[in-house]
């Protein structure tokens, strides 16, 4: 970090918990995709609409000359809006080649053209998802893929790894499959795209039930559920997380702008520093507002 912050040195960032199009539409949660931080070096992680907006309006800062990597699970856009913005500011405007974009090979495949050709040149490295090898990226941090199925475009989800943290899995936008459970066995940190609050036929999407699998399979330490839909929010993400949170696994529910410390995996409540619905300052009344029409 480039400042005297109140966050932990090495942080998860939930720059939005929105999924799915009426709860993006209407921001009734925000939509930035996730934040990670290591020391010096940030990553992103499926920027979405406002995601620019919401690094540059959080308190305490976030600095995008910070990042060094750009990851994508998938092209919708829910999840890749930001991405030519944000590797506009990794590379520090065009002007000094640097950092990592990953992303799935049809966000590049013509006609295809999520990143745009002229960014592609600037990048340091542009990965394309595959189930292996693992990526390196910068600051000995790796991801390894897994493929996930989401309504016929190429989707992954990964497990991240660095010195002194915890591994983080992403389980992105998915239907329920026992295929790749298995891959985030090593994971004591599940984030959890659950847009659902029930199964819904022919919808690739998680619901409660699907997480209740996950978490009686694999026994992680925290999950965090987010990129929830309108239903979801009319349930109440908080409810359901704590109905599925058992013995030796705690299920939460994120909020916009939440902090989980990955050393300790520790929430950081930073209300107290910012003000109200504080994280992202004071827009966060209507950012963080819940009111469906
Ligand atoms: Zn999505
Ligand atoms: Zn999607």
């Amino acid at each position: 970090m480039t400042n005297g912050s109140a966050y932990p040195s090495r942080f998860l960032r939930f720059l939005g918990t929105a999924g799915a199009r009426f709860t993006i539409m209407r921001q009734l949660r925000a939509s930035g995709g996730l934040w990670l931080q290591l020391d010096e070096q940030a990553f992103s992680i499926d920027p979405g609409p406002g995601a620019l907006v919401r690094i540059c309006q959080a308190q305490p800062p976030l600095n995008t000359l910070d990042l060094s990597a750009i990851l994508l699970t998938h092209r919708h856009i829910d999840h890749s809006t930001d991405l030519n913005v944000l590797v506009e500011a990794m590379t520090e405007g065009g002007f000094r080649r640097r950092g990592h974009v990953v992303l799935p090979a049809d966000a590049v495949t013509p006609p295809c053209c999520y990143l745009l050709p002229y960014l592609r040149e600037k990048v340091e490295a542009l990965h394309l998802w595959e189930e292996s090898p693992e990526i390196s990226l910068s600051g000995g941090a790796t991801v390894s893929a897994v493929r996930l199925t989401h309504h016929r475009v190429d989707c992954f989800g990964f497990v991240f790894r660095a010195p002194s943290i915890s591994s983080v899995g992403l389980i992105s936008d998915t239907r329920f499959e026992e295929r790749w459970i298995d891959f985030y066995r090593s994971c004591p940190l599940l984030v959890v795209n659950m847009t659902l609050p029930h199964r819904c036929k022919g919808i690739d999407h998680l619901c409660p039930d699907d997480v209740s699998r996950i978490v009686g399979t694999l026994a992680p330490d925290l999950v965090i559920l987010t990129h929830f839909g309108r239903s979801v929010l009319l349930a109440g993400p908080e409810k359901i997380a704590s109905d599925l949170t058992r013995l030796g696994t705690r299920v939460i529910a994120a909020r916009d702008g939440m902090v989980v410390d990955l050393e300790t995996l520790e929430i950081r409540d930073l209300l107290s520093d910012a003000g109200p619905g504080g994280s992202f300052g004071n827009n966060s009344t209507l950012f963080l507002k819940e009111g469906l029409p």
